[in-house]
């Protein structure tokens, strides 16, 4: 057999250099050319993040029994996230390998313990704005679950009338993002709390994105709707760290309000012949580098590290968005509330604006409904936004543009 795997070892210089060669077609994050996936605050943030990394690099936090220092700096992880939701000392948690693992040990946790209250429901069901992440549809798909999707109202913020009306005798959970990952705007969940309590619901908050932003955004002094564990309705929320908390991926923390719920998400096994096995996690073997890096990046930042990087987001914010309704036929959609702006046109097709930008070497995110190119804002965006916006007006000022059509291949997350 011959092909990719060489027959003798290959020596650190020859990786060294085709690793670099295999990254030549990427896209340039570092220069601001990346809306999303990557979340860069500075570089000494991220040097302390790595050398965190590399101290814990081989350690697996299964093995909290013989690591008992893993352990516990994800204990510090989850008390610091918790006091930063507002939760009291009831509130526990568990750290995870992203957002996708956060919402799939939620959904896992509220079939479990809606189960034990109302044996009886075949598949039950979950009732999310239209706006949420698809991550709700993939555990769904995973927990033979069904996900109801209900049409956000026209501020693009989830529609609680229209959800209470949609919950039938199967419905046990409920959910809303803080914020919503297409429009960037907070869920009333405020509202969807008294809904929740009164049907006697589990709620699920998804702020993975703004767990570690709205609160320091907020105070700052921006008006930022409630999300946390300060609304009485609120059962689970989940806080991604590889995003707003600038920690390595993959981190995330999935919180509940206390054990009364938690208690749901254990699955522990002895029918086997080596001793009894119990995860909290979906995870087994799970990266000890990643816990290191959190608790390092927030022991660095503290409070007045995270204000200072939402002060810096929220300028980037004020100037992407005063630039891009300064060029005629250009819209922001809706109010976000936060990091992420999509902006659209009434006049033109935005994604064909899109298509242009990206042959310009820019990495280009888009909306669907409605068309919208998207942008998820970092502090290292600030070094961008001039050569953006002026690629952006010229694109737009072009009249052939007008009547171009979008490449529909283009469109994909
Ligand atoms: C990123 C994101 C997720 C999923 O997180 P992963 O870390 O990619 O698994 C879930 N919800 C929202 C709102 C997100 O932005």
């Amino acid at each position: 057999m011959t092909g990719i795997f060489n027959p003798n070892g290959m020596s650190w210089d020859e990786i060294d250099k085709s690793l670099s060669e295999s990254r030549k077609g990427d896209r340039d994050w570092r220069n601001g050319r990346v809306p999303l996936y990557v979340f860069h605050a500075d570089d000494q943030i991220s040097e302390i993040s790595k050398k965190a990394y590399l101290m814990f690099f081989s350690e697996n936090s299964l093995g909290a029994h013989a690591f008992p220092s893993v352990a516990s700096l994800e204990q510090d992880v989850i008390r610091m996230v918790a006091q930063i939701l507002r939760g009291d000392d009831a509130v526990v948690g568990d750290m995870t390998s992203g957002g996708t693992e956060s919402i799939f040990l939620a959904l896992k946790t509220a079939r479990d313990w809606a189960r034990e209250r109302r044996p009886g429901i075949a598949v039950p069901e979950i009732l999310v704005p239209r706006t949420a992440h698809p991550a709700f549809n993939k555990a769904a798909h995973y927990l033979c679950m069904k996900v109801k999707r209900i049409k956000e109202s026209a501020d693009f913020r989830a529609d609680v009338a229209g959800m209470e009306k949609a919950i039938t005798r199967d419905t046990i959970m409920i959910a809303g993002s803080a914020p919503s990952y297409p429009h960037g705007v907070i869920d009333p969940i405020g509202q969807i709390a008294e809904v929740a309590e009164k049907k006697k619901l589990w709620l699920h908050v998804d702020a993975c994105v703004g767990g570690m932003l709205a609160p320091f955004v907020k105070k700052l002094g921006y008006p930022v709707p409630d999300f946390d564990f300060s609304i009485p309705g609120v059962t689970s929320i989940s806080v991604d760290l590889h995003k707003y908390g600038f920690s390595a991926k993959p981190a995330s923390c999935i919180f509940f309000r206390n054990e009364d719920f938690h208690q749901y998400q254990k699955f522990t096994f002895e029918e086997w012949p080596s001793a009894p096995y119990s995860t909290q996690t979906f995870a087994g073997t799970r990266p000890s580098g990643a816990v290191a890096s959190a608790w390092a990046v927030m022991k660095y930042l503290g409070e007045a590290g995270y204000l200072r990087i939402a002060q810096e987001i929220m300028e980037v914010r004020r100037r992407l968005m005063e630039g891009i309704t300064g060029i005629p036929g250009l819209k922001i959609w809706g109010q976000p509330d936060l990091s992420i702006i999509g902006f659209g046109s009434e006049t033109m097709d935005i994604h064909a604006v899109g298509d242009e930008m990206d042959m310009r070497g820019w990495f280009v995110a888009r909306n669907i409904e409605p068309p919208a190119l998207t942008h998820m804002l970092m502090p290292v965006h600030a070094k961008m936004i001039e050569s953006y916006l002026s690629d952006l007006k010229a694109i737009v000022e072009n009249a052939k543009t007008a009547g171009k059509k979008s490449d529909k291949k283009a469109m994909r997350y």
